[in-house]
């Protein structure tokens, strides 16, 4: 059994001092003066205790693209940034489309993952966007929802009739949207930066006009619903009235669209990403739709690549940066400790959220969960160094910022998946 001592723990949105008694890979007790008897004592006095991390979003590139990140490195990278709990995109090969090609992908995550990984299933036949749809039936006891991310389903038609046959399964369309004939060869966003420096550009409306079908399409279909990395102010404001027309509609953004905008490009491919860094405006209407409940969840979409992959600039780099091990300092720093959103609300969209619209178990510090534990210090400095990351990939637009909030210990059902070697002193005794 393990006893962690003294840290204030997140209960009904608020912290409270209070031992926590681990037994295997529950929560055994939790009260103040828990007795140490025969207790492995981890001594976490100064520090806190979160509902472990979820990220709905990310890209662990095996099977199929493992120079670019695997399952251990990826879910190292996960448990170093406070996830228990990561769900795994399906632009994979093989895609995970058939049961036969998601038992590779299950294979290794039982093999090598250090966090729970949930995979999605792909929403079309080698996750093209068009064509055929999977037999989603044959799936869905070992997916977490269906997604083609990468691409937008492009017809309409297609869409409709995945979320007809989605709906009876009570998973979630977890849908990129993005047209494709709005495109353009564009790579970054098409705004006042793009045009002074002679890019091409993607338009919002690229983004916005699948959502609002989308949303058409789940107000028809009763199908559940989730937006992938919103990133403009109009696809913030077409998930606010679905919501309050009472539509199963929810979103995600990531923390790079809710901190920069396109007015922080620079030539660098660590500023690259799809859907792109938008206007100031477009960050400020996602701060809004965080604010007020709109968007639930901040998701990374963690998206390793090579170095060479992402050192060609912002016309020639590979889409996507990494976030897994930053998220949650820079989040705290330029979110929580300037006001804009009190801690509370960033638990929320990084933990609780995200298990209540996926219907996953945990978030609660209580006798009997599971032992999915963050252990935090909001007030530890430091800068985020990409040298330090578990991950392959180490392309971040956040490289080099001061922030503060760092993860010391992520415990998955009850044990240590990441450890700061802090902790790993004769006082933690760990
Ligand atoms: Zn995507």
């Amino acid at each position: 059994m393990k006893l962690l001592k003294g840290a204030e723990i997140w209960r009904d949105g608020d912290f409270e001092r209070c031992d926590v008694l681990i037994d295997g890979a529950h929560i055994a007790a939790v009260g103040a003066g828990l007795p140490e008897e025969g207790c492995e004592v981890l001594d976490l006095a100064g520090l806190k205790i979160l509902p472990g991390l979820v990220d709905v979003h990310v890209h662990l590139r095996e099977p199929g693209f493992t120079a670019k990140e695997t399952i251990a490195t990826g879910t190292r990278a996960a448990a170093h940034g406070g996830y228990t709990t990561v769900c795994a995109m399906p632009n994979l090969s093989p895609a995970p489309d058939t049961p036969a090609h998601l038992a590779v992908e299950l294979e290794a995550i039982r093999r090598d993952a250090v966090v729970k990984v949930l995979p999605y299933g792909c929403i079309t036949r080698g996750q093209k966007g068009r064509g055929e749809l999977v037999d989603f039936e044959a799936l869905k006891a070992d997916v977490v929802g269906f997604s083609d991310d990468g691409r937008g389903v492009q017809e309409e038609s297609l869409m409709r009739e995945a979320m007809r046959r989605v709906a009876p399964t009570g998973r979630p369309v977890v849908a990129h949207c993005e047209v494709e004939a709005l495109l353009n060869g564009g790579y970054i966003h098409d705004g006042a930066y793009c045009r002074q420096h002679g890019h091409r550009g993607i338009c919002s409306e690229s983004e916005w006009r699948q959502v609002e079908r989308d949303i058409r399409l789940a107000a028809e279909t009763g199908c559940p619903y989730h937006v992938c990395h919103v990133s403009t102010g109009e696809s913030v404001e077409l998930v606010r009235r679905a919501k309050a027309a009472g539509l199963r509609v929810s979103c995600e953004t990531a923390p790079h669209y809710l901190v920069l905008c396109d007015e922080d490009l620079q030539e660098e491919g660590r500023f690259k990403m799809n859907p792109p860094l938008r206007s100031r405006a477009d960050r400020d209407a996602l701060i809004a739709g965080l604010q007020d409940g709109t968007i639930e969840v901040i998701a990374t979409d963690h998206a390793p690549h090579t170095a060479g992959e992402k050192s060609r600039g912002l016309a020639g780099s590979a889409m996507g940066v990494v976030g897994l091990e930053c998220a949650f300092a820079v989040l705290n720093t330029m979110l929580v400790r300037r006001g804009v959103i009190p801690f509370g609300r960033l638990v929320e969209a990084m933990s609780l959220a995200p298990r209540r619209i996926f219907g996953l178990d945990g978030g609660e510090i209580a006798v009997g969960a599971p032992a999915d534990l963050t252990v935090v210090d909001p007030d530890r400095p430091s800068t985020v160094d990409p040298d330090r990351f578990l991950s392959m990939g180490r392309s971040t637009p956040f490289a080099g910022m001061e922030v503060q909030g760092a993860v010391l210990m992520t415990l998955v059902d009850g044990r240590a998946a990441y450890a700061d070697p802090m902790l790993k002193s004769e006082k933690y005794n760990l």
